[in-house]
């Protein structure tokens, strides 16, 4: 069975990855995330989020609500993006092979 790969990656890395592409990505999962206790009432805002790459090769943002202080998530896919491939390999190889 294929274990799954879920690297913490810095903003850097993303910003290395995604290049052009990173204010709208980090926009998006600031303003665009889902909060359950939050929903319809209050506007969310991710804060102290981290970021995770997992084995499909996509982002995963995880913070806190800073309306209601709760965890949330969002999911950014960017591993079916061929253009940003080759980067994410190159960051993959470099965050494995450190330990
Ligand atoms: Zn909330």
């Amino acid at each position: 069975m294929k274990k799954e790969v879920e690297i913490p990656i810095s903003e850097k890395d993303l910003k290395f990855i995604v290049e052009d592409e990173f204010d709208q990505i980090v926009d998006l999962a600031k303003h665009n995330s889902f909060c359950s206790n939050c929903y319809g009432k209050n506007k969310v805002e991710m804060i102290e989020y981290t970021l995770i790459l997992n084995d499909l090769n996509d982002v995963i943002f995880q913070g806190i609500c800073k309306s209601c202080n709760g965890r949330i998530a969002r999911y950014v896919e960017i591993g079916e993006q061929a253009k940003f491939r080759m980067r994410t390999e190159i960051v993959k190889e470099s965050k494995v092979n450190k330990n």
